[in-house]
């Protein structure tokens, strides 16, 4: 085939699939706009996985009539002007694609009003080219409504998952929003019914009750963490404490200046903090904001800005660091075992509840079950579950895990008790080993 530049049709759909993957990620692009006009609300609609329908209708600023047509042609955004400003992005949005990006790929109807403007302008985008653009009636602010999502692309329908699974990942997208603005309030609606709905107060905490429910919000514990000085660094936020774990790290959200991103050197720097908190394999959950100033961060690394870039990585990295750590340390203390308590000439035992010190959830002696009221006296063996062994402090201590938490194990006298019982057992079965004390005299 000779070379041939492609029809603007079919380089719009090349483009296209950079930006809309799948219905989420159209939910994506049409909530960030939403954000970007400043909405105080915004209701999200989806049918059939989002494609047979997909609605986003927010309170924001509106497009100015003139402007509605303007708004679907590429590279067209009213956010950036000069190659400035890409050093300091400010708005979720900036390249200009998602619209017309959305409407390569469906039928978009764009129905916006400006709050100072009387009426509303409506335009029809089909297949990429405006089919209809009239005055009509709107409230303030601006609805998208997208019809037949990748009709025109059977070879992108091919990838998507059932409805129901598309449908989830648009209301996971929904929860990354609600926890990335806490003062809008999101609604989703699926076939109907109201599957999200954030309160929209202001308060972080609200809005992960709405995603993870009130109890699981309660046990949360705050980070607050702000570096001084220009070029600063804040963290703020929301983290699990060490009794609270899940099995993947998909409840870690970081936002970055307000945007949602995925990076594995934060997400890494986050789980360096719990270190020593969390067994293997389990994950935190954390909702973590953090801002520093528009020009040390880089959103324009793919077109679906998901990734930034940090003009100070490892300062970042440790920032995020060091905040979640003192928030856990602050909750539970960890406890120092200082071998000072352990002299040469033979180990001092040191009771054991000195050395649960600082650990507040396990006041219990060793070889009692935490919270059972059997006494540990009488029938050890029927209290003690089975336990993995961690380690040996000193040689003094076993350090286990169990069932109820961690166990401190006095070695010495978990010794002393097997021979006690290993002398009761013998005195039962009545035969039991005589060894004679023998005195010297001189
Ligand atoms: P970008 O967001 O990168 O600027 P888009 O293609 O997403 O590009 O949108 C193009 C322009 O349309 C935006 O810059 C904005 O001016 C306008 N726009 C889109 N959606 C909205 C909305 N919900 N409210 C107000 N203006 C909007
Ligand atoms: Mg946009």
């Amino acid at each position: 085939m000779p070379i041939r530049v492609l029809s603007p049709e079919l380089a719009a759909k090349i483009a296209a699939g950079e930006v809309v993957e799948r219905p989420a990620s159209v939910v994506k692009e049409l909530v960030e706009n939403s954000l970007d006009a400043d909405a105080g609300s915004i209701s999200v609609e989806i049918r059939g996985g989002g494609l047979e329908l997909i609605r986003v209708v927010d309170d924001g600023e509106g497009i100015p009539p003139q402007e509605v047509e303007v708004a679907f042609q590429r590279f067209a955004t009213s956010k950036i002007a000069l190659a400035e400003h890409l050093d300091s992005i400010t708005t979720l949005g900036f390249r200009g694609e998602a619209l017309p990006s959305i409407a390569a790929v469906s039928n978009v109807v764009l129905l916006s009003r400006p709050p100072g403007e009387h009426g509303g302008t409506l335009v029809e985008v089909a297949g990429g080219k405006v089919v209809r653009t009239a005055p009509q009636g709107s409230p303030p602010g601006t609805s998208v409504t997208v019809r037949g999502l990748f009709r025109n692309v059977p070879a992108r329908l091919k990838f998507l998952r059932s409805p129901a699974a598309e449908a989830s990942r648009v209301q996971t997208m929904l929860h990354q929003f609600a926890l990335a603005f806490p003062q809008v309030r999101f609604r989703l609606e699926i076939e109907g019914r109201t599957a999200f709905a954030s309160p929209g107060g202001g308060d972080l905490r609200e809005a992960c009750s709405s995603v993870y429910g009130p109890r699981t919000a309660r046990t949360l514990l705050e980070v607050a963490f702000s570096e001084e000085g220009t070029g600063s660094i804040d963290v703020r936020g929301l983290v699990s404490p060490p009794d609270l774990s899940r099995a993947s790290r998909s409840y870690i959200h970081l936002m970055v200046n307000r945007r949602w991103i995925q990076s594995r050197t934060l997400t890494y720097a986050l789980e360096e903090a719990y270190q020593g908190f969390l067994m293997e394999r389990r994950h935190p959950l954390a909702v973590v904001h953090l801002t520093l100033p528009p020009g040390e961060v880089d959103v324009n690394v793919h077109p679906a800005k998901l990734e930034v870039r940090f003009h100070r990585e490892r300062e970042v990295f440790a920032s995020l660091q060091r905040a979640v750590r003192s928030a856990l340390v602050a909750h539970a203390p960890v406890p120092t075992v200082r071998s000072t308590t352990f002299t040469a000439s033979g180990p001092t035992r040191a009771p054991a509840s000195m050395m649960l010190q600082g650990l507040p959830s396990q006041p219990s002696l060793p070889l009692s079950a935490p919270g059972g009221d059997v006494k540990a006296a009488s029938t050890p063996r029927e209290v003690v579950p089975s336990l993995r062994v961690l380690g040996q402090v000193q040689s003094v201590y076993i350090v286990a895990e169990g069932p109820g938490g961690m166990y401190l194990v006095d070695q010495h006298a978990a010794h002393e008790r097997v021979l006690y019982e290993r002398v009761q057992e013998e005195m039962r079965e009545r035969a039991p080993q005589v060894q004679a004390l023998q005195y010297r005299y001189r």
